[in-house]
């Protein structure tokens, strides 16, 4: 299934209630009435997708990028939230009992006090997570607390807000609309089901053992994993995983990280992680022997099967690590392909596996550039960020047109990178790239 596909899917999915509240064909009332109506069904039907959206589904991360995932996630849950708030002021027509002789509800505004509270106690939960998530750090909560309420409180609210429109809606409450939010809403459950319950079963049953912690560079551990009694992971190089440290894979306590080993060399896995917060600064204290938990792979962060004639890597700090995995992966299976990396960081002591990086296999058409903000006195690299001089100098017109560019690291570098590069004339579908926090 292609992007585009699971686009036309979710639109059609989305707008089912509009599409089938028409199709009733029944009498219009005032047109402020529709809107309300239309907006807040549309509204539900996003927050229900969401559930999807936000779930780990290999089938869409794979395709359209878990950060793009996630970024299409945040953006639609305002877009609801923009609906929501105009939902309930827009009504015109007066609130009043069913009419005997207005079976359609033509004239009139359901009331009914069961239905009013659980709209109201649905909306004001949904402002409340939609404000909590777009304001995560200031909260002060913990990453784990966080998620657990914006999880929980959403399914809470969504069925809360689906009981309201089943109770009150003109359209809503009709046969195929209500067989709909209920289907739906049992996907919002099964969703969470699969996340919290059957994926840490899966990932128990399928345990990992550390087989080396390792200082990469300045706060960043090599971390390498191998498959205890089964046959480990099949993924792509690039690509990323859940990893669970800990007795228990629970499903609030596993971090995302790219996998920065390749395919081809076997079925151990390793990572590069840098200290951040509370997981990831344990890293460096686990031991050899110690058993991990694995989620995986997930990721459209991999070289496409073929359309291009080099490579070229763009890495900044940590972001190295997908990108090293798609290095090693070419080395080891003595891909032709000419590939160049450029790998920024701030001070040299951050500079993760640089033997490695140098030691070039022979008949290999490679070229590392290293780039520090703030270099040492006897540096050698490039002086600064990565920005547009540097991808102008490092790759010629012809390269432009015709590679695959992959980048990973900071949100902001990324963004820089990618104009940098649409500016240079790479076509924009032959830029990759992978951000390592959703905010
Ligand atoms: C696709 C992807 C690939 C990544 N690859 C790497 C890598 O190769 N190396 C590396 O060092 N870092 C990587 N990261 C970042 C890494 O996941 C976070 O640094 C780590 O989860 C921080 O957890 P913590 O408990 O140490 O810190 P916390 O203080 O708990 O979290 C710091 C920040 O990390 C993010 N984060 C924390 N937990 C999660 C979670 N469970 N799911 C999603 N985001 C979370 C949040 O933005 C949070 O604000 C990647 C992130 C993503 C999304």
């Amino acid at each position: 299934m292609t992007a585009a596909i699971l686009t036309i899917f979710y639109a059609v999915v989305t707008m089912y209630p509009l599409i089938a509240s028409y199709g009733l064909g029944w009498p219009p009332r005032h047109p402020l009435d529709e809107i309300a109506s239309g907006a807040g069904m549309l509204a539900l039907s996003v927050i229900l997708m969401e559930f999807v959206l936000s779930g780990r589904y290999a089938v869409i991360s794979r395709r359209v990028g878990m950060d793009l995932t996630m970024l299409v996630h945040r953006v639609f849950a305002r877009f609801a939230a923009a609906l929501l708030i105009i939902h309930p002021f827009l009504y015109q027509s007066p609130f009043a009992a069913q009419r005997p002789w207005d079976q359609t509800r033509q004239e009139t505004i359901l009331a009914d006090p069961t239905g009013l509270v659980f709209g109201i106690s649905s909306w004001l939960l949904l402002g409340l997570l939609i404000f909590t998530a777009a304001g995560r750090k200031q909260t002060g909560f913990s990453y784990e607390t966080w998620r657990l309420t914006h999880g929980v409180g959403a399914l809470l609210a969504s069925i809360l807000a689906v009981l309201h429109a089943y109770w009150m809606g003109r359209y809503a409450g009709q046969a195929p609309l209500a067989i709909y939010w209920f289907l739906l809403a049992a996907v919002a459950i099964l969703t969470m089901v699969h996340g919290y319950g059957l994926k840490p079963i899966f990932m128990r049953k399928h345990p990992w053992r550390i087989r080396s912690v390792r200082k990469a560079a300045y706060k960043t551990w090599e971390l390498v994993i191998e498959p205890d009694g089964h046959v480990g992971l099949d993924y792509k190089a690039g690509q990323f995983a859940w990893l669970s440290l800990g007795k228990k894979p629970l499903f609030l306590f596993q971090n995302p990280f790219s996998i920065s080993s390749a395919p081809a060399s076997g079925s151990s896995i390793s990572f590069l992680i840098k200290e951040l917060g509370d997981m990831s600064c344990q890293i460096g204290g686990q031991v050899a022997g110690q058993t991990v938990y694995l989620d995986g792979p997930y990721g459209h962060l991999k070289l496409p099967s073929g359309g291009f004639k080099g490579v070229g890597l763009i890495a900044g700090g940590v972001g190295l690590a997908p990108l090293l995995g798609i290095l090693r992966e070419l080395r080891l299976k003595k891909d032709s392909s000419p590939v160049k990396l450029i790998y920024g960081n701030r001070i040299e002591s951050q500079i993760a596996c640089i033997d490695e990086l140098h030691a070039l296999p022979p008949s290999r058409s490679e070229e590392i550039i290293l780039a520090l903000s703030e270099p040492p006195k006897d540096w050698t690299g490039h002086v600064g960020m990565i920005d547009q001089t540097l991808i102008e100098q490092s790759f010629s017109f012809e390269e432009n047109q015709s590679w695959i560019y992959l980048i990973c690291g900071p949100g902001s570098m990324i963004q820089s990178v990618e104009r940098s590069l649409i500016n240079l004339g790479v076509p924009s579908d032959r830029i990759l790239s992978e951000r390592f926090d959703y905010d």
